[in-house]
């Protein structure tokens, strides 16, 4: 679409470049990222330049949302690529701050969402979430956008964010985009570079899960357990897939559902080797 973006490096600057955008009349629209940039994330991207004069994509692999046996060394980067598919897509803004600009020395601020993150990843990742919102918070700031736009993909992440927003009256709108898959069911991630052939083939047990849980509520199945224990059956039968969690949550507090009504989350974490993937559906039942 339009030419390279302009790349920021600091906060005060790109404080200042959205101060001018406002102050101009014009709209940002904000994709926050980790990088290594994939049809996900352009698909959050598209969603931001409909919508937005002006669109910003942050590239910032957070440390404090990796606990300390997670892949933060190995986490993929390639800036040449990120900068070329934002290019595309037409991204005015490339907000790429490095890790002594967002956390200076003395740094001891911390933004917690509680309850919401109680289960589900919280429970395999403690204190990822304070790292998510906290950075959240920190590129809001920098970003000083009129909205936000974050995929399903995290549900969990979306949820938490909408709630920080909602609690800490933070002045921008939370946009949430939809999933986006590979042709056979796998959703998109940066992580899935680490997948072997096997792995790969295992992966699908995710989405294939999901789709076999949407059918059972199809057929008239209420009970989260019985829906649980055929998506862990399905999931188990893999060789290189270890469950981390399988659950189905009420979509406004999270936690676990016996019987299924209203808008159930059905959210699972799984390892394909040593791989975390995960993957969700968000669903209305039928009464
Ligand atoms: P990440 O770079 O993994 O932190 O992701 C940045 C944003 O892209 C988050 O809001 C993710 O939820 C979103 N995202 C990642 N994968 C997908 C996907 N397959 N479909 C839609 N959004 C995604």
């Amino acid at each position: 679409m339009s030419g390279t973006p302009q790349i920021i490096r600091t906060v005060r600057e790109m404080q200042a470049e959205a101060g001018r955008i406002r102050s101009a009349g014009k709209t940002i629209g904000f994709v926050p990222t980790m990088g290594y940039l994939h049809e996900g994330h352009l698909s959050l991207i598209r969603i931001a330049r409909k919508r937005a004069d002006i669109v910003v994509l942050s590239v910032y692999v957070n440390p404090t949302q990796f606990g300390p046996n997670e892949d933060l060394d190995q986490y993929p980067r390639d800036f040449k690529h990120d900068e070329r598919l934002a290019a595309q897509e037409g991204t005015d803004i490339l907000f790429y701050p490095a890790d002594k600009e967002m956390y200076p020395e003395g740094f001891v601020t911390t933004v917690h969402v509680s309850e919401l993150t109680d289960g589900l990843c919280g429970v395999s990742r403690p204190g990822h979430f304070d790292g998510v919102t906290t950075i959240c918070t920190k590129l809001f700031h920098a970003v000083r956008p009129d909205f936000a736009v974050f995929g399903q993909k995290d549900a969990q992440q979306a949820f938490v964010i909408r709630r920080m927003v909602r609690d800490l009256n933070l002045d921008l709108e939370i946009v949430v985009g939809p999933i986006i898959r590979e042709s056979d069911g796998l959703a998109l991630s940066s992580r899935n570079v680490y997948l072997s052939p096997e792995e790969r083939q295992d992966a699908l047990s995710l989405s294939q899960s999901l789709k076999m849980a949407e059918s059972m509520i199809q057929d008239g199945e209420r009970q989260a357990s019985s829906i649980i224990e055929k998506m862990r059956a399905l999931t188990d039968s893999k060789s290189s897939t270890r469950i981390d969690y399988i659950a189905i949550v009420d979509a406004e507090t999270l936690r676990p559902v016996d019987l299924l009504s209203g808008t159930v989350l059905i959210a699972l974490a799984v390892f394909a080797g040593k791989t975390r993937l995960i993957d969700n559906a968000l669903l209305d039942i039928p009464a």
